[in-house]
């Protein structure tokens, strides 16, 4: 686990070595402990709360939930507050904020063919907040574009909230969405080991994949969002078969998959997120 930097300048001075880490760009060192990461995630989760239609069906909601918090389980890193929450958009997507907060869309259920699909699908999300790609995100955020306004929130003596809340508004803007291509093969790699140890077949992140190449064809708007936030499936593909964990006999499906999706067949159809 990274140290925090705010933890290691404490006993001299934060500014000066503030000073010291912009004038030399190291971007690489962490300036947001696990609990600023958890703050920024509660603030934002619900800014995105107020701005997102949330499916209000709680046997659907519920069995991701408890999908999710098996697969959270099972992830290595701080012990972060995990939540599971479905947006009722058609769209295939999903994403996390930092510290915790998972949303998954309506979509991706719906067109995910077994359990293990929809499983990977929030094991990636959770390889984001395991492997703390936001908190990189923001450090280097607070090192190049927010600069010293949210540094002085965040150093100063009154700055917690205050920082989180800046932080927050910046997370639920979007410009958050988009982590590198390095950190979205992590979250691969790290998903399909979640995957893999929480008793599923890690496999189901590989076909997720090629579900969403084929949805592309058929249906190009439901994975327009999916394409502007994430590499080419075809990439991660190739990438995931190198680096997929053995794995026996993992679960691939559940009668409460088929029963929840077949479910959503006969609730209102989902907004769009257009
Ligand atoms: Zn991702």
């Amino acid at each position: 686990m990274r140290v925090s930097f705010l933890s290691v300048v404490s006993g001299f001075s934060r500014t000066a070595a503030i000073i010291a880490l912009m004038s030399t760009s190291v971007v690489a060192i962490q300036l947001v402990s696990v609990s600023d990461e958890i703050a920024i995630g509660k603030h934002a989760q619900a800014e995105i709360r107020r701005q997102t239609p949330e499916l209000s069906d709680s046997a659907v909601t519920a069995y991701v939930s408890r999908i999710g918090r098996q697969l959270a389980g099972h992830a290595h890193g701080a012990r972060y507050p995990y939540s599971f929450s479905v947006a009722n958009y058609r769209e295939i997507n999903a994403f996390a904020l930092p510290g915790g907060p998972v949303w998954v869309n309506r979509g991706v259920i719906q067109a995910a063919g077994n359990e293990a699909q929809l499983a990977a699908v929030l094991a990636h999300e959770i390889a984001h907040v395991a492997q703390r790609h936001s908190a990189q995100q923001l450090s280097k955020a607070m090192v190049t574009n927010l600069g010293l306004n949210l540094l002085g929130a965040l150093l100063g003596n009154s700055g917690g909230a205050n920082a989180a809340n800046i932080a927050a508004r910046y997370v639920a803007s979007g410009a958050f969405l988009k982590f590198s291509r390095d950190d979205e093969r992590e979250a691969d790699r790290v998903g399909a080991q979640i995957l893999a140890r929480s008793g599923w077949d890690p496999r189901g992140m590989i076909e997720l994949l090629q579900t969403i190449r084929e949805q592309e064809k058929r249906d190009p708007s439901s994975v327009e969002v999916f394409f502007s936030n994430h590499p080419s499936p075809k990439d991660r593909i190739a990438v995931l078969q190198q680096a997929m964990p053995r794995a026996r006999n993992g679960k691939r499906d559940s009668p409460q998959f088929q029963s929840n999706r077949a479910r959503l067949k006969t609730l209102p159809p989902a907004r769009s997120m257009k």
